[in-house]
């Protein structure tokens, strides 16, 4: 018989033991799809990813495995779950849900599917935490800072995470060691960061028990429709409505580009949907080395 495995195939699908059959299934098809070796041509890391992914569901949507898996899970929980030097390989497969800066779905599903460690006094490694970050156009095509909130399980002040006042149950954590405590973060957005990105930020997600290491954060990127500009890859689109007098007869004009303004030369006879391109005043390409183009589409106004 195979050796039991130690990876969390809940995790892995970004699902929980609640999630419906239905779902599974349809949870798989999305990763399958996003991952499948014809759509990352050469890429290892989506090779190996895929593997997981099939692993995980062959034996979630299969009663008789799933049974048998859950078991030998719930055994597993006496030892820690990440030990330290091993590689953080469930970095999430894009296991998020809800809409975007909607609900805490990430936060709450980790507190209800780990059942209590069979070891109270065992080291274990706090909970990885997904959630969504929106991101402003300008921030994502060009980089920047965010100021990002969210809630985590922390190490008890009242009781510095031993769960104990004295001889009594610390009234803080109720013996839990942890609270769960709102936190702000700066989180760097890299330059040209592709919308659904997943910046992973260490060791920032839930605090660890007994002295076990911290989770990480994984923030996936949505960035925000904008009211004048529009992305496509790394191009800026801006439609910009011009005087027809202007467009009959040429001049120039100063448009706004994602951090500053610049002026452009309208042509002569310029027609309504014509486009003008300014080089480098895109969006970031490989992360800020070069920059796509701010393309100018013209609207014209009726006399
Ligand atoms: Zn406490």
């Amino acid at each position: 018989m195979a050796q039991p495995t130690t990876l969390n195939y809940y995790k892995i699908l970004g699902i929980t033991q609640k999630t419906s059959k239905a779902d599974i299934k349809k949870r798989y098809r999305e990763l399958a799809k996003k991952y499948h070796p014809d759509t990352n041509a050469g890429s290892k890391k989506a090779e190996d990813k895929f593997k997981l992914i099939s692993e995980a569901y062959e034996t979630l949507s299969n009663a008789k495995k799933r049974k048998e898996y859950d078991r030998q899970r719930a055994y597993q929980k006496k030892t820690p779950r990440r030990p330290k030097g091993q590689p953080n390989w469930n970095a999430p497969p894009g296991g998020f849900g809800g809409e975007p800066g909607g609900s805490k779905q990430g936060f709450e599903e980790p507190f209800a599917q780990e059942p209590e460690p069979i070891d109270p006094d065992m080291p274990t490694s706090g909970f990885d935490l997904q959630f969504m970050v929106d991101v402003p156009l300008p921030v994502a095509a060009l980089g920047g800072t965010i100021h990002y909130s969210y809630e985590k399980y922390m190490q008890c002040e009242e009781c510095e995470g031993t769960g104990t006042q004295g001889s009594d149950e610390c009234a803080e954590c109720q013996g839990k060691q942890l609270v769960v405590r709102s936190v702000t973060l700066d989180v760097k957005i890299p330059p040209g960061v592709a919308d659904q990105y997943t910046l992973a930020i260490i060791k920032e997600g839930g605090a660890g028990r007994n002295g076990g290491p911290p989770g990480d954060l994984f923030l996936k990127v949505c960035i925000q429709p904008h009211p004048k500009f529009k992305r496509i890859k790394n191009d800026i689109i801006h439609e910009v409505t011009i005087p027809s007098k202007l467009a009959e007869e040429g001049g120039s004009l100063e448009v706004e580009t994602l951090n500053a303004t610049t002026t452009i030369q309208v042509e002569e006879e310029t027609l309504i949907g014509e486009e003008l391109r300014v080089p480098g005043e895109g969006a970031a390409i490989n992360w800020g080395k070069k920059r796509g183009d701010l393309i100018i589409k013209f609207n014209i106004e009726e006399n």
